[in-house]
């Protein structure tokens, strides 16, 4: 399949009548799947009404079927049409949120979604991102968009348009290249079905900024607990790894330098993932800073981009500064843990 690549600046006006974002809308509307830029990570969306765009999604990415899609809008109109109720906190988050890196659980109307995009739950998770051309895009076709990040299953998540065709060329219609996405690790994803909203995965939207709006929020057992059942389907999965093997180290410099270099003693290429603030401290093959530990937003920008470039560099095997478990260093921690199969190495 050829793919098409639609560059679009993402600060023109009128985007909605931008003659790439038309052309990206129609494949849609004729249920071909395409990758959009948010302000989390690229997308790959798909018609969440036709089994048969869903199906090409699960296809393209190497999806287990099991993990289900989170739905894209750019209306809250839109809500009604597969949502049995919206719960008074579900409203003051969307308030507070939308559009934004917040992703909502809700009941589901049956019969409208593809039971394919939700994995047959009674529930559907739904976002309405902040990103000027998937605004554009999803007013454009008028549809509700399923969406999973645009990488092959597994792999880091795609901040890049290059890193979705680096996965995904040739097995999808298209990708609109909006250059490259701000928070870099994914939506939040909160669960309203059952009063006190709980976080099933942390992520752009810290615990502390949800509890601000609505008060008391909890955290599903699996975050803490790795032998509990997460209520995220996806949650269970192995996500984001580069191809070498990759181990957190908590400890000082000079201990992960240690591991280094007994593994370069050994004839290994080792790379290092560092920050700005630590890169100079490091002997290493590769040493790579994503971003500066000071500002953990630059760091969960920088994460997926930089797990993904080990790949290039050819490395043996990756040691990995570990980051405060708090904010936004949540959500790096959890995508950090998953990248590591939770190898952690302790001084
Ligand atoms: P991704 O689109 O790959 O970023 O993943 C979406 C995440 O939302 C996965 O962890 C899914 O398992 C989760 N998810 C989607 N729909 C639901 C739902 N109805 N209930 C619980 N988790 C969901
Ligand atoms: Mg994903």
């Amino acid at each position: 399949m050829n793919t098409n690549i639609w560059k679009v600046d993402k600060y023109v006006d009128n985007l909605e009548n931008n003659p790439q974002v038309v052309d990206a809308a129609n494949f849609l509307r004729e249920n071909e799947v395409v990758a959009l830029p948010t302000e989390t990570v690229y997308g790959l969306g798909g018609n969440a009404e036709s089994d048969e765009a869903v199906a090409k999604i699960f296809v393209a990415k190497g999806r287990p079927s099991d993990n289900p899609l989170i739905i894209h809008i750019a209306d809250r109109k839109q809500l009604s049409r597969f949502v049995t109720e919206v719960p008074q906190t579900a409203a003051k988050l969307m308030d507070a949120f939308w559009p934004g890196p917040l992703t909502i659980i809700f009941k589901k109307k049956d019969g409208i979604l593809s039971e394919k995009a939700t994995a047959g739950l009674a529930t559907v998770a739904v976002r309405m991102p902040d990103h000027p051309v998937a605004l554009a895009l999803l007013k454009t076709c008028g549809l509700p968009i399923a969406a999973p990040s645009a990488n092959s299953s597994g792999k880091p998540s795609p901040t890049k348009a290059e890193h979705v065709l680096d996965d995904l060329n040739g097995k999808i219609a298209g990708v609109l290249d909006g250059g490259a996405t701000g928070v870099g690790v994914e939506s939040t994803v909160v669960d309203c079905t059952e009063g006190i909203p709980v976080i099933l995965r942390p992520g752009g939207v810290t615990r502390e900024q949800l509890e601000a709006v609505v008060g008391e929020v909890r955290e599903d057992a699996a975050l803490k607990d790795q032998s509990a059942r997460p209520k995220a389907p996806g949650m269970k999965y192995r996500h984001y790894a580069p191809n070498a093997p990759l181990y957190m180290v908590s400890g000082t410099k000079k201990f992960l330098q240690s591991l280094v270099s007994e593994k370069q003693q050994e004839g290994l290429r080792v790379g290092v993932l560092t920050t700005e603030e630590n890169h100079r401290f490091y002997k290493a093959d590769v040493i790579l800073s994503c971003g500066r530990r000071a500002e953990l937003q630059t760091v969960a920008a920088a994460l997926y981009d930089t797990l993904r470039s080990f790949n290039q560099d050819n490395v043996d095997i990756i040691f990995s500064e570990i980051f405060p478990n708090e904010g936004v260093g949540h959500a790096i921690m959890n995508r950090l843990q998953k990248a590591a199969g939770h190898k952690l190495i302790s001084e």
